[in-house]
């Protein structure tokens, strides 16, 4: 068996777009580990807006300043992931209880099928616990008036004019 790192996180999500939340867990945990791993998960169940390959490059974007962060994409399950990158931590970040909740019931699941694989939670910020991508997409759909202007404070600037092109405003 592979020799796991314990200073390798992988954070792993759909990142359908990249959130400052998400974007403040990566800080955060690149802060914490040597290194970091940023999982885009290809799940055929999803239809998401941006493909695998637009959101690895809009992240891979994002992240250019944090020397000790790479983004990759994957396709089944994520201890398998983790466990191909050498890392010994898979990251996560919670931010209500209802998230908690699911959060445990993944985490028992996880260490079920990989054992030497530990789950670490950052608690999002206060600034950012409430946002979404789902919510995001809302208001990219929906939103009126100076909808640029509006989604400033919710995911970033790179990623705000990408966004409006694919929902084609
Ligand atoms: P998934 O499809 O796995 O839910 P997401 O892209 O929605 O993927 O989220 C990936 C991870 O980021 C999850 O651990 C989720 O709880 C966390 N997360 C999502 N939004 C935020 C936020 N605003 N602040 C902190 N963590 C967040």
């Amino acid at each position: 068996m592979a020799n796991l790192s314990p200073h390798h996180a992988v954070y792993a999500g759909s990142f359908d777009p990249l959130t400052l939340g998400h974007l403040d867990i990566i800080r955060r945990g690149a802060a914490l580990f040597d290194r970091l791993t940023v999982g885009i998960g290809i799940n055929p169940d999803k239809r998401p807006l941006f493909t695998p390959d637009e959101r690895l490059a809009a992240i891979q974007q994002v992240v250019a300043p944090l020397k000790n962060v790479v983004v990759k994409c994957f396709e089944g399950l994520t201890v398998n992931f983790v466990r191909s990158c050498d890392a010994a931590v898979m990251l996560r970040g919670v931010r209500t209880l209802t998230d908690i909740e699911t959060e445990f019931t993944m985490t028992l699941a996880n260490r079920a099928l990989d054992p030497e694989i530990e789950t670490v939670f950052l608690m999002a910020s206060e600034k950012y616990s409430h946002i979404s991508s789902s919510l995001i997409k809302q208001i990219a759909h929906l939103g009126r008036g100076n909808t640029a202007e509006q989604l400033k404070a919710f995911l970033p600037l790179e990623l705000i004019e990408p966004l409006l092109v694919k929902v084609g405003r």
